[in-house]
């Protein structure tokens, strides 16, 4: 199903007076409470548009970020038809929408992208993201390398396998948290990502935190972090602190890659990912 379909779907479903969709953390867990376990669990996206600010233990540093670009699918998810008549509909059916089916219509919205010009530079696919759709754990790396770009998957290199130990450190899998990468297609030989290319790509990436609704993203790496929290501090100033970023604690810490030349700094990795951990421990 495309956007416009899916859009016509859940504009039928408004005037049916379906229930529609909610931040409360209460009807995430409606499912629970119906009879029938067949109705899956939904997703909910709203816009959420505070830019990066440190918060705890992070002073200074970061500006103000772009702001949130809310996917259509998910605006459209909302309980239009209560709305309309200002009060909830008598006897709903509902209609849910899972964050795995919106992130779907975000992938498909991609399409075989050419909207930058890595599309003629050697990039065999889109790497989109990887994980668990409803992850209270989200990691954004900085652009798919060879490996990745020949399966697929953010962080299958080295590097990755690297990320992987990183994760199970602190008790969780792959299948736990969601992987993304600012850049979803790989530049010629691994080098930076261009302003014009990510000025392409972060509105995805923005779609797919704002999908997947994490408590915690951990920004792997100077030009992960800088990039997301529009700042040109050094990742040695950034990494350990935490920032406000759409609605999550935003955690900058090394990349893998960096780890893997410089080991010794596998210790401050491990610090922040204590951090993660404890901020993923508490009502956030
Ligand atoms: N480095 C990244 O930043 N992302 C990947 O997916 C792989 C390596």
């Amino acid at each position: 199903m495309d956007r416009r379909q899916l859009a016509e779907h859940l504009k039928f479903a408004a005037e049916l007076g379906v229930a529609g969709t909610s931040r409360d953390p209460a009807w995430r867990r409606r499912a629970e409470a119906l009879p029938d376990a067949a109705a899956p669990t939904n997703q909910t996206s709203a816009g959420a548009t505070a830019g990066p600010a440190p918060v705890g233990p992070a002073t200074g540093g970061a500006t103000t970020g772009g702001a949130v670009t809310v996917p259509a699918v998910t605006v459209s998810a909302v309980n239009v038809g209560a709305a309309l008549r200002g009060r909830p509909p008598e006897n709903p059916l509902s209609v849910y929408a899972t964050q795995a089916d919106v992130l779907a219509a975000v992938r498909a919205d991609i399409g075989d992208c050419t909207r930058c010009k890595l599309c003629n530079l050697g990039r065999t696919q889109i790497v989109f993201g990887v994980g668990n759709p409803n992850a209270d754990l989200m990691f954004v790396g900085e652009a798919p390398g060879g490996d990745e770009d020949i399966q697929g998957i953010p962080f299958v290199g080295r590097a990755g396998q690297l990320l992987t130990k990183i994760i199970e450190a602190i008790g969780l899998t792959r299948d736990d948290v969601y992987i993304a990468n600012v850049i979803k297609c790989r530049p010629p030989g691994n080098r930076n990502p261009e302003p014009d290319e990510v000025a392409q790509c972060e509105p995805f990436l923005f779609r797919q935190i704002d999908i997947v609704k994490p408590k915690v993203i951990v920004a792997l790496g100077k030009f992960g972090a800088q990039t997301l929290l529009r700042t040109l501090d050094p990742i040695s100033r950034l990494r350990g602190r935490i920032f406000e970023y759409r609605g999550a604690k935003l955690v900058p810490t090394f990349h893998p890659a960096y780890l893997l030349r410089n080991p010794a700094s596998k210790r401050d990795v491990w610090e922040d990912m204590k951090l993660v951990r404890n901020l993923l421990k508490s009502e956030i």
